[in-house]
């Protein structure tokens, strides 16, 4: 009984009336933990969560006996058997706990309880089949998420509940597998991504632990290796990156260890290297090319790159020349050591990059650069680089040398204006806004724009300028372009083509007024230009002189003035008109040279150039000798008309004198009655009267038909006559007039007939003149001899006397108005000195010419030579019916002059 009392005492009892504990015996606090105070009072529900066993069975199910795992306080497991033992009451009822026998884990396996409480890896222990989680570490609870990270709350509990998302995942896979088939597990890396926290990696192992044959326990090792794997699938990315970084890379580049063996390399140096599969070590590119630095040394397998990186020196755009059988590339080398743990290098890693094209380029580009900027430098044109604020970020030398900067010296706009004024065409003062530098970076494009600088010794300088503005694609203003010109010379040269236009036009008036042009320098008077007629007044004054070549350079004063007085004279007048700034003055000289006289006035003319002075003086000479001359001939002219007067007045005085005296005696003879006793005296009075009035008419006819021809009134009025009949019947009529008077007139001829046009009227008076001028002159023998000649074109007529004759001197001058060699010879006779110049207008009207031939004392002849013509009948003149009377009174007219007669 005690026994069995004892063994009842043993039991571990839990008392409860209406599912409410009620009370524990010793043994359940021994066995469990729990005090009464942690246990009486609580329900069922309760006791079954606090000792665990709630996942797998609620106690006021248990009817009879029950089997499962109950949890000390302590989290120990124990599979124990619970019995529902019936008390009086119905309400009240007894459960006992009896453990199983070697049911404790930790008896059964130590290795497992090492596991845990080592706590490297997590460690847990599940029931099988139901997966009730018996034991587990610290870092298995690491695994779990809240709440479960936690014994109180995992332990005791199935895997379902306490692994998130355990249901249907590949973890429950695994266990249903394992459950099914008894296999054990080892999983790496397995990978589960359920868990709130995100990914995780864990190596895992489950091993079912069987006991007596049969799957009693599941224990599972579990590490996080999700660090490790994520590490390493970061490495293995970034060297898939790398690598494909280093496929695509532009560069070859390759790795090479201690022995100079390539180790790794890339696509592209493969591509690079000559014959890459013939060679191992780098050295061995050697054996097919030639290397050499830019310097031009030949580069060895000893100061090879890789050679410097071995020495632990970084390789930076090492650029070399390869001299290849495919030809010669450029190549840029760039390297670096890596070092191992001892800081030795063990590996170099070298990058190549072929830089053919661009040492070409830049070296193309040196050469343009180079010629660029010798243009720049060179050009005489100033440039200008300005940026988007006008200011200057580039100036050329001719720009500095324009405004006398120096190389060092800084400019900006504002500097500039600080040197100089700046001056717009109209005289308007350019401020800075307004400078080119300024408006082209306002975008304003311009040519041609005109500015004077102004500089502070008083100078100015115009230059021309063009500026424009430069925008990249986009639109952006890159930079602005300035080119300016200095133009004084040009505008000098403008200016002095004008001047010269003008020259010219006033040389080709010079020339064509024919004067005399002379351009000497001043004040050095060296001859520069001078004109034909100008060389030609200077070789009257100085014979020596050879061409007008050599004329210049000659000193003008010397060539040109004939004394001292004159070269001083000149000289001082030069300065004086200079000094009054303008005008000319005027020199006049007469020079006699082989007795001709000549005369000239010079006008001295400076010449003011550009720059407002004087350096060359024009000298223009206007011959005056002809206007002089012609001067002088119209004094003698009028003085020879007051003569002429004179004489005419005498002319006339004479027949008056005689015609007025002779009226007197007949005024006489009528008074006193003796008309009749003087008949014979007064017939001759008469005659005298008569004779002189002839005289009159002849004067006045002479005078009014010599006049008549001078003006051109006087008309022919022309018929076609036969001229020997024409003279013969006026020399008929003449010797008629004159018969008995002791003069002979003997015609002959050599023709019968010759019709000519002509006016018989004045051939005439022709005849009648010249016969009786022969009458006049003749003295004593008085033959006259009238001829006419065929000349085939001509007809000449002659009238030849052996009279007192003309000295030759004379002989030009007796066909002059009023020209008469003696009057004292024509004693027997008068004159006027006015019959020969109408014979000879009267001849020359007719298209004739007359011709004088005589000896002083032997005789004269007058040759008259007509051509030979005639007119349409239409055009003869019929109003012209000469009755003898007439030719009566002509002749007598004619010789009115000739008192013998
Ligand atoms: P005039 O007979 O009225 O003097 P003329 O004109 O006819 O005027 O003649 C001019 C001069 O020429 C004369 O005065 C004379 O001296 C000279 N002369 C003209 N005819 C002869 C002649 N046949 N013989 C000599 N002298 C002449």
């Amino acid at each position: 009984m005690k026994y069995t009392l004892k063994k009842a005492f043993e039991k571990i009892l839990l008392y409860c009336r209406n599912n409410i504990v009620t009370n524990i015996n010793d043994e359940f606090t021994k066995f469990t933990g729990f005090t009464k105070e942690e246990i009486i009072g609580k329900s069922l529900i309760e006791i079954s969560c606090i000792l665990r066993i709630d996942s797998q069975v609620h106690p006021g199910n248990v009817d009879s006996e029950y089997d499962c795992y109950m949890f000390t306080k302590e989290y120990e497991p124990r599979e124990v058997t619970i019995s529902c033992m019936l008390s009086s009451s119905e309400y009240e009822k007894i459960y006992s706990f009896k453990e199983k026998p070697n049911s404790r884990i930790e008896d059964k396996n130590m290795y497992f309880q090492q596991l845990c409480n080592d706590n490297q890896v997590g460690a847990a222990v599940y029931s099988f089949p139901d997966l009730i989680l018996l034991k587990d570490n610290e870092k298995h609870l690491g695994f779990l998420e809240y709440p479960y990270n936690k014994k109180e709350n995992s332990i005791g509990k199935s895997l379902k509940e306490t692994l998130t998302g355990y249901v249907n995942s590949n973890a429950e896979k695994r266990f249903l597998d394992i459950i099914q088939t008894g296999n054990s597990y080892y999983l790496k890396e397995v990978k589960y991504d359920r868990l709130k926290r995100g990914v995780t990696y864990w190596d895992i192992s489950l091993v079912p632990i069987k006991i007596k044959g049969k799957i009693k326990y599941l224990v599972q090792t579990i590490t996080d290796v999700t660090e490790k794997v994520e590490n390493r699938m970061l490495a293995e990315e970034k060297t898939k990156q790398l690598e494909s970084i280093l496929e695509s890379m532009y560069d070859g580049v390759y790795v090479v260890d201690k022995d100079l063996n390539i180790t790794e390399s890339n696509i592209r140096l493969r591509k690079l290297v000559y014959d890459y599969d013939s060679f191992k070590k780098v050295s061995d590119a050697l054996n097919t090319i030639k290397l050499y630095d830019f310097e031009g040394n030949l580069i060895t397998s000893d100061s090879m790159p890789v050679r410097r990186v071995f020495m632990g020196k970084k390789v930076e755009d090492l650029r070399l020349t390869a001299i290849r059988p495919d030809g010669v590339f450029n190549f840029s080398y760039n390297g670096s050591p890596i070092f191992d743990k001892n800081g030795n290098v063990e590996k170099a890693v070298i990058s190549v990059r072929n830089i053919t094209e661009n040492v070409k380029k830049d070296q193309i580009i040196k050469k343009q650069n180079g010629m660029l900027n010798a243009i720049i430098e060179n050009i005489t044109d100033s440039l200008i680089i300005i940026d988007e604020n006008g200011q200057y970020t580039m100036v050329n030398k001719t720009f500095k040398d324009n405004f006398s900067i120096s190389a060092i010296e800084p400019i900006t706009p504002e500097i500039l204006m600080k040197k100089v004024e700046c001056y717009d065409v109209h005289g308007n003062r350019l401020l800075l806004q307004n400078l080119p530098s300024r408006r082209v970076s306002r975008g304003e494009s311009f040519s041609e724009y005109r500015i004077d600088y102004k500089f502070k010794d008083g100078h100015v300088d115009t230059f021309e300028v063009n500026g424009a503005p430069i925008y990249d694609s986009e639109g952006n203003f890159i930079a602005g372009v300035l080119v300016s010109r200095n133009i004084n010379e040009r505008l000098k040269n403008e200016e002095t083509k004008l001047m010269l236009a003008k020259y010219d036009i006033l040389n080709r008036t010079i020339e064509n007024l024919n004067l005399n042009y002379t351009l000497f320098s001043y004040p050095d008077a060296k001859i520069k230009y001078i004109n034909r007629k100008a060389f030609n007044y200077l070789r009257k004054i100085n014979p020596k002189l050879e061409s007008i070549d050599s004329c210049i350079g000659m000193d003008s004063f010397e060539i040109y003035m004939r004394n001292m007085n004159e070269k001083v004279e000149i000289e001082s007048k030069l300065k004086e008109v200079i000094a009054n700034n303008g005008g000319s003055f005027i020199f006049n000289r007469k020079i006699s040279i082989a007795g001709k006289e000549s005369f000239h006035k010079f006008i001295f003319q400076p010449l003011y150039n550009f720059d407002k002075n004087v350096t060359e003086i024009v000298v223009i000479g206007i011959d005056m000798t002809e206007e002089l001359e012609a001067k002088s001939k119209m004094e003698k002219a009028l003085k020879l008309q007051d003569e002429i007067l004179t004489n005419i007045a005498h002319e006339l005085k004479t027949p008056l004198n005689l015609i007025y005296s002779t009226n007197q005696l007949m005024e006489m003879y009528l008074k006193n009655g003796s008309i009749e006793e003087y008949r014979e005296k007064l017939g001759h009075s008469a005659n005298i009267i008569k004779q002189n009035c002839f005289r009159f008419m002849r004067l006045i006819n002479n005078i009014i038909d010599t006049s008549k021809i001078k003006s051109g009134f006087l008309n022919l009025s022309l018929s076609n006559e036969n001229i020997v009949e024409v003279v013969e019947n006026i020399v008929q009529s003449i010797s008629e007039y004159i018969k008995g008077k002791g003069i002979n007139i003997i015609f002959d001829t050599d023709i019968e007939e010759k019709i000519i046009a002509c006016d018989t009227n004045k051939i005439e008076r022709i005849m009648l003149n010249l016969i009786s001028n022969a009458v006049k002159f003749s003295n004593t023998e008085k033959n006259i001899y009238v001829g006419v000649s065929d000349k085939n074109n001509t007809v000449e007529i002659s009238v030849r006397d052996s009279g007192i004759g003309i000295d030759k001197k004379y002989l030009n001058k007796i066909f002059d108005r009023f020209y008469q060699v003696d009057k004292s010879l024509s004693r027997n006779a008068e004159g006027s000195g006015i019959g020969l110049a109408l014979v000879k207008s009267l001849v020359e009207i007719h298209g004739g010419k007359i011709s004088v031939d005589s000896e002083v004392d032997k005789g004269t002849t007058f040759k008259i030579e007509l051509p030979v013509g005639t007119i349409a009948e239409d055009e003869i003149a019929c109003d012209k019916i000469i009755t003898i009377d007439n030719k009566i009174e002509m002749i007598n007219m004619e010789f009115s002059d000739i008192y013998s007669i």
